[in-house]
């Protein structure tokens, strides 16, 4: 058994809190992105059906070497933003590709604050910019599935933030920090399932076996931001196996699922 020598899962309680900004204008037919609670547990993207099976080959990162490892992330959003795209279009929701950056080191800008210890990436809602740590532990693992289902995490955070998730997660009151966990969980937990949903979509164009997707699901580690190992694990098999944001409505789910 291999144990995981990096932590992976990312730490987004510090840009969560900020306010999303409005959407840009769009250009094709769209409809209104919804709000307040219709947003969280009637979202038009839960019904948009699978993730089309869409090829993503992936490049080659090397360990231990900074440069293939950024081309990797760049080629796998690339086929993010191909496959969320259309999904964003089939329900007429508009859609926007994020910012993205790669850093070797910790504390620069992420547009939510600098980029805090231990987090391995960051999606901030007010730029709609992804920050990816590649560091030195990272690196040292980067042929495995990790970048790839950590980066489409932080997709999930975009595709919340385009789909009025976010928007509606940070409008509601808490009384304090404590307050906002449950809430929070479930908008971790849903994040996780949208990697796996991405993840499941292109899986047989992946030159994987079943044992690096077991290798990422063992790496799951319970927080009070993310939920239980369990609860990680069960979200990010669902999306994995359903290969649809139908299967990751965190917000009508039971409690003992998202705790
Ligand atoms: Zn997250």
């Amino acid at each position: 058994m291999r144990t995981p020598l990096i932590t992976l899962l990312s730490g987004v309680l510090a840009s969560l809190l900020f306010a999303g900004t409005a959407s840009a204008v769009p250009t094709e037919q769209v409809r209104p992105v919804p709000k307040g609670k219709t947003a969280l547990v009637a979202n038009p993207i839960y019904k948009s059906g699978k993730l089309e099976p869409d090829p993503c080959p992936e490049q080659p990162a090397y360990d231990n070497d900074l440069e293939s490892a950024e081309a990797y992330l760049n080629a796998v959003l690339d086929c993010l933003n191909e496959g969320w795209g259309y999904q964003f279009s089939k329900v007429e929701l508009p859609f926007s590709k994020p910012r993205f950056s790669v850093t070797s080191r910790l504390g620069v800008p992420t547009g939510c604050g600098k980029f805090p210890r231990g987090a391995q990436a960051v999606y901030c809602p007010v730029n709609k910019k992804i920050t990816f740590y590649l560091s030195k532990g990272i690196l040292s693992q980067a042929s495995e599935l990790f970048l790839f289902q950590v980066l489409a995490h932080e997709y999930g955070h975009h595709v919340q933030q385009l789909s009025g998730i976010m928007t509606a997660f940070n409008s509601r009151k808490y009384k304090n920090a404590k307050a906002v966990l449950p809430e929070l969980r479930k908008i971790e937990l849903q994040a996780e399932c949208l990697s796996g949903a991405f993840l499941g979509s292109v899986w047989r164009s992946l030159d994987r076996r079943e044992s690096d997707f077991r290798y990422v699901l063992n790496a799951a580690y319970s927080t009070a931001t993310h939920g239980t190992a369990k609860n990680i694990a069960y979200w990010l098999t669902r999306g994995f196996q359903q290969d649809s944001p139908g299967a990751c409505n965190t917000f009508t789910a039971p409690r003992s699922r998202v705790s």
